[in-house]
C-alpha cells in the first residue's frame, strides 16, 4: 500500500499514520523528520538543508526527491509507505510519480484529512488558555499565532498539490474534523474501495 496523506498541522495525520502503520505494516515517511535528522547527524544533505530550514523555506526538489528515492529502498518499505510532508510541490509530486514508474511502483492513493481552519484555531487557543491556567508554559511555535502562520503556510504550499492529485483523479477527501475512529473508518473505506 503506497499512500500520501495530506492535512494541516493539527489535523491527525500523526494518529492516522500511525494506525495505518499497524494495519498495513508498512513505515509512515516523513520528510521533515529525515531532514532534521540530516541536520543533526550533519550530512551533506544537512548542512545543504539547514539555512532553509531555518528561514521556514523549502528544501530543494532535488534533495527531498533523492532522500524519498533512497528510503523507500530500503527493506521496510517494500510492501509500501505512507508519505507525510512530501510532496510539497506539484514539481516533487510528478517527480515521485515519475521515480515510482521507473521503479514498476505506483501509487495507490492520496487522502487529504480535510479540516476547518477556524475550529482547529480554536482547539489550539484552548488548549494554550487550559495549560496557562494549570500553571503551565505554551511552547513558544505552538501558540495559536505561531499555528496560524503554519495553516497559512500549509493552505498555501499544498493547495496545488492537491489540485494536482485531484485533476489525476488520485485525491480522496476524508473529514478530519470527525471524532478519531470515525477517520479511521472513513480512510480504511477509501482503501477498501481501490481497484488493484
Ligand atoms: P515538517 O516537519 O514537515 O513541517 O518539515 C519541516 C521543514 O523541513 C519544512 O519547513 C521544510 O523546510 C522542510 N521540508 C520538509 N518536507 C519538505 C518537502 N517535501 N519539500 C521541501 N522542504 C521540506
Amino acid at each position: 500500500m503506497r499512500l500520501i496523506l495530506l492535512g494541516p498541522p493539527g489535523a491527525g495525520k500523526g494518529t492516522q499514520s500511525a494506525r495505518l502503520e499497524q494495519k498495513y505494516g508498512i513505515p509512515q515517511l516523513s520528510t521533515g523528520d529525515m531532514l532534521r535528522a540530516a541536520v543533526k547527524a550533519g550530512t551533506p544533505v544537512g548542512l545543504q538543508a539547514k539555512a532553509v530550514m531555518d528561514a521556514g523555506g523549502l528544501v530543494s526538489d532535488e534533495i527531498v526527491l533523492g532522500i524519498i528515492a533512497a528510503r523507500i529502498e530500503e527493506p521496510d518499505a517494500h510492501n509500501g509507505f505512507i508519505l507525510d510532508g512530501f510532496p510539497r510541490t506539484v514539481a516533487q509530486a510528478k517527480g515521485l510519480e515519475a521515480m515510482l514508474r521507473e521503479k514498476h511502483k505506483e501509487l495507490d492513493a492520496v487522502i487529504e484529512l480535510v479540516v476547518d481552519e477556524a475550529a482547529l484555531l480554536a482547539r489550539i487557543e484552548n488548549r494554550a488558555l487550559e495549560t496557562v491556567a494549570a500553571g503551565g508554559a505554551v511552547r513558544a511555535d505552538d501558540n495559536p499565532e505561531a499555528f496560524h502562520k503554519r495553516l497559512v503556510a500549509y493552505r498555501e504550499q499544498t493547495a496545488p498539490v492537491s489540485e494536482y492529485f485531484r485533476g489525476v483523479g488520485e485525491l480522496h477527501d476524508v473529514d478530519g474534523m470527525a471524532a478519531v475512529d470515525e477517520v479511521s473508518a472513513a480512510i480504511d473505506k477509501v482503501l477498501a474501495g481501490l481497484a488493484h
